[in-house]
């Protein structure tokens, strides 16, 4: 039979496994969201003008851009 303190002791075992196992997924999210929002931000910012074809940050910095003027 298991003692009350081996039972004791199998919940706090339990609970640390819980604990590390949330937060290395805790992690794991965030590393997963600073590379998707560093992905968006690259994509986002970068955009093709339709009137010289560079890409750029909206609106035109070409200096020869008749857009940027
Ligand atoms: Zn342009």
């Amino acid at each position: 039979m298991l003692s009350p303190s081996k039972l004791i002791t199998l919940g706090i075992v339990l609970v640390l496994v819980w604990f590390i196992f949330r937060t290395i997924e805790r992690r794991n999210n965030v590393t997963a969201d600073a590379a998707s929002k560093a992905k968006k931000s690259t994509t986002v910012e970068m955009t093709e003008c339709a009137v010289c074809g560079a890409w750029v940050d909206s609106p035109c910095a070409e200096k020869d851009c008749p857009i940027s003027g």
